[in-house]
């Protein structure tokens, strides 16, 4: 695979990782994990690399097997790694058996809701809503706080916690606050991913410049979503997170396999915990 300027992807993502890196940046890369071999992991530690997110598009126990294999390659390599799944009224049941799973082979876990703005990380719109039912989501939601405790969830409390306050996907960020900017192709600086602006640093003097508050204002007015990390910017859980920022320097230093066995004691205790909760791998 390659860029649009003809760089091989990976030397392309090997040479932003380590940029960034050395100007202090927490550096993590999404990836479906097609292209990870043991080599390019260590590259990517090397260069500078501190997480991976690997997310979970084709739901059969053949895609997360190969999300699984990736996902303890990073870990043994020092790199933080997490499978991140959309949950839809299809799949929210299979969230716990995919979430007991993953964390039983060391990897985190973080889970959202789906989004149907139509752009971008949205999925469009047709026909019936795939977001699932409060009922789907609350129980789902119910397994992965169990986790949480052990710090093998990547979602904040908050998220885990107020998802049905929003329910469906009816939260709003505050216009006049900047907790998060996207900023885009081209430079631009978008209120978030789906929501963009037309601005970039050379049209204005700062965040608190009139044309950017101006602008962001009028987007936010007629918007609504649930995107888990604009959710978790404005609403974090310092506190909550301790345990899962424990469970990352440990596989930072070297601790995968007592991460792995930590994950395998967690699930078996959640369990037994909440046994109405179907924890079975349901994936063809
Ligand atoms: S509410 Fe805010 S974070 Fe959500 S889609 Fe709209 S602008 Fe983006």
């Amino acid at each position: 695979m390659y860029t649009k300027e003809g760089i091989p992807f990976y030397d392309h993502t090997l040479a932003a990782v380590e940029y960034a890196a050395k100007k202090r940046m927490l550096v993590g890369i999404a990836t479906n994990g097609d292209d990870l071999t043991r080599d390019k992991t260590r590259a990517l530690r090397k260069s500078g690399l501190l997480s991976m997110t690997l997310s979970l598009h084709t739901e059969t126990k053949k895609g997360l097997d190969h999300l699984i294999k990736g996902g303890r390659m990073a870990a043994e390599e020092g790199i933080i790694p997490t499978i991140q799944v959309v949950a839809t009224s299809q799949t929210a049941d299979s969230l716990p058996g995919i979430a007991a799973y993953t964390v039983e082979n060391g990897i985190l876990i973080s889970a959202t809701v789906v989004q149907e703005k139509g752009v971008n990380f949205s999925a469009v719109p047709t026909g019936e809503s795939l977001v699932p039912s409060l009922e789907q989501l609350t129980t789902a939601y119910r397994g992965l706080r169990g986790l949480k405790k052990f710090g093998l969830v990547r979602n904040n409390r908050n998220f885990l916690s107020r998802s049905d306050e929003y329910f469906p996907n009816r939260w709003k960020c505050d216009p006049e606050k900047d907790h998060f900017i996207h900023i885009g192709a081209g430079g631009t600086i978008d209120v978030c991913q789906e929501v963009r602006t037309n601005l970039t640093f050379d049209d204005i003097s700062g965040l608190k410049d009139p044309e950017w508050r101006k602008q962001k204002e009028a987007l936010v007015e007629e918007c609504n979503c649930l995107y888990q990390c604009y959710f978790e910017a404005s609403n974090p859980d310092i506190k909550g997170d301790l345990t899962t920022i424990g469970v990352a320097l440990l596989i930072r230093n070297g601790g995968a396999g007592l991460v792995r066995k930590w994950g395998q004691f967690a699930a078996d205790r959640v369990k037994r915990l909440e046994p109405d909760i179907d924890w079975t791998l349901s994936l063809n």
